[in-house]
């Protein structure tokens, strides 16, 4: 990590806006090994000196990662005039450079990562890398050996070109509805219902359970979120 300035190394971490830490810093409220600094661009190194506040410690780390249980009902966007967001879930961080990777529909659930590690989103969502996705869905009227040879073959959705092969598994099908699942290797709107509208089935229920190698975490309850353990920030990175 590079060294950085005192009020980015206080902003970042949320503490206030760049003018707001600048004011405490002026105000003496900042010290640096112990020491009151009151040049907001004094460089300091993350993990060497010892950043307090008030007299508390703050430690800097320059990526935080989240894997989230998204509830349906909230909209994954950084800020929203209506709607609670993915974001605003994320109650044990002051950072204000959070965003959610990638876009679940407002009433779909499932595995959401929420980082502010720009190049790790990049990767994760760059159409060139094909990343898999696994969504779970209800669908409206039966899933059949048909559908299965269609999304292997591609189904057109409206696009220029068909969707890449997809992998349906079928959990459970019945007259009026059935359980699948669905590994996508694409990210396009609304991609999974436009696939099942594409084939006459409505779905009803969209839970995304992986993305890469991150699986979502089963004791994560609707809404809930932890931090990536190392071996899955590891995997991911
Ligand atoms: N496909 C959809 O249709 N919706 C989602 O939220 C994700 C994938």
């Amino acid at each position: 990590m590079k060294a950085l300035r005192l009020d980015k190394y206080l902003s970042d971490l949320g503490r206030g806006t760049r003018s707001q830490v600048k004011d405490f810093i002026r105000q003496g409220r900042v010290t640096v090994n112990g020491t009151v600094v009151k040049a907001a661009d004094r460089k300091v190194m993350p993990g060497t000196d010892v950043v307090a506040l008030d007299g508390m410690t703050l430690d800097y780390e320059e990526f935080e990662y989240y894997m989230l249980n998204k509830p349906a009902g909230c909209v994954s966007a950084t800020e929203d005039p209506r709607d609670p967001t993915v974001v605003g879930l994320i109650t044990g961080s002051s950072r204000r450079d959070l965003f959610p990777v990638g876009r679940l529909d407002k009433d779909t659930e499932g595995l959401l990562l929420i980082t502010n590690d720009g190049e790790l989103a990049h990767r994760l969502l760059s159409p060139k890398h094909h990343v898999p996705k696994t969504y779970l869905a209800r669908i409206d009227g039966p899933v059949t050996q048909d559908h299965i040879r269609l999304f292997q073959e591609g189904v057109n959705i409206g696009e220029e070109r068909p969707a890449l092969p997809a992998d349906l598994r079928i959990l459970k099908s019945a007259e009026h509805d059935a359980l699948v699942e669905l590994t996508i290797c694409e990210g396009k709107f609304h991609q999974v219902k436009r696939m099942f509208e594409a084939v006459g089935r409505t779905v009803v229920y969209l839970k995304r359970l992986s993305m890469g190698s991150l699986l979502l975490d089963q004791d994560l309850k609707p809404g809930e979120y932890r931090n990536l353990t190392e071996e899955e920030r590891n995997r991911l990175l």
